[in-house]
């Protein structure tokens, strides 16, 4: 049997990485599924955490495409929050993938914890990994049960030869127990955090805050570049990255689309409401979502 961790970079998932390898050791395997639309400090972190804890580390990505402006460029449209195909191009299916490609029992383990979200407190600490191939995971517009289909052919041969199990060990967690436990496992969660990220991930992520995207703006704007070159490479010139509600209509060029440039300058203008709500920057005060200056 094999035991492989989901990891993203992300505080939840290194708790799980450092909680496997305590449970069962070094045979352990970290899975990293790279989007290409990471931040640099997560590509360092993930390999050092890696190293760390000396365990194996499987980068994967969709072979498919290269990563996620390619993507969206290819598909004609950015992924949203109704179409999240984001994560099922970039993660789910290369996933997938790789478990198939095992060819023995496998372990999966998941930094999922309940109080994350509504969708996420019904999943249950341990289930089949396949299991919304063969159960439906929800409903449809007509109240029919959608079930996952890729690859479900090889899925149910894998299914006939193997187990393959998920665990959600950090299930009843909070974040600040994650926080913790890797602290006093002698490690550093990722150091967007101190920078007063509250979520790693794409950077930035399709949902990302508007107080996470002002740090952007401000200290990584190439990361806002990077969006505006992937909005002019598309055939359509009215897709873009934000969604069409991200910001109020009188702040629109064309009062129906956020252009990035609208977004940025409207972010802009807000900082000082912003700073009303949350906490100042530079005036020596944890910027951390987590409290994480010792
Ligand atoms: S982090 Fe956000 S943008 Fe990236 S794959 Fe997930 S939902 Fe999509």
């Amino acid at each position: 049997m094999k035991a492989f961790v989901s990891f993203s970079g992300g505080k939840d998932s290194q708790a799980c990485l450092i909680w496997a390898v305590k449970t069962w050791g070094q045979k352990v395997e970290a899975v990293f599924c790279d989007t290409g639309h990471e931040h640099p400090l997560t590509y360092i972190h993930v390999q050092e955490v890696c190293d760390q804890l000396g365990v194996a580390l499987h980068t994967l990505k969709s072979k498919k495409y290269a990563g996620f402006g390619d993507m969206s460029i290819q598909k004609g449209r950015f992924p949203s929050t109704k179409a999240r195909f984001c994560t099922e191009e970039l993660k789910i299916k290369p996933m997938v993938d790789f478990v198939l490609s095992q060819e023995t029992d496998l372990l999966v383990i998941q930094g999922i914890r309940k109080d994350e979200s509504n969708s996420r407190s019904k999943m249950e600490e341990q289930c089949h990994y396949f299991k919304g191939w063969i159960e439906p995971y929800g409903k449809d517009k007509k109240g029919r049960p959608r079930f996952n289909t890729y690859r479900k052919k090889d899925v149910l041969i894998h299914m006939e030869r193997y187990s393959s199990t998920i665990m959600r060990p950090i299930f009843d967690w909070t974040s600040q127990d994650v926080i913790n436990y890797i602290l006093e496992n002698n490690q550093k969660p990722n150091p967007l955090y101190y920078k007063g990220f509250s979520r790693v991930g794409c950077f930035p992520c399709i949902m990302c805050r508007q107080s996470e995207l002002k740090l952007i703006i401000e200290k990584y704007p190439e990361h806002i570049d990077k969006i505006k070159e992937w909005e002019s490479g598309m055939e359509k010139k009215d897709r873009h990255f934000f969604p069409p509600n991200y910001i109020p209509k009188r702040a629109m060029t064309n009062r129906i689309w956020p252009t990035t440039d609208d977004v940025v300058k409207y972010i802009k203008g807000k900082n000082e409401t912003i700073e009303v709500f949350e906490e100042p920057e530079g005036d020596g005060r944890c910027m951390s979502y987590y409290h994480l200056c010792e």
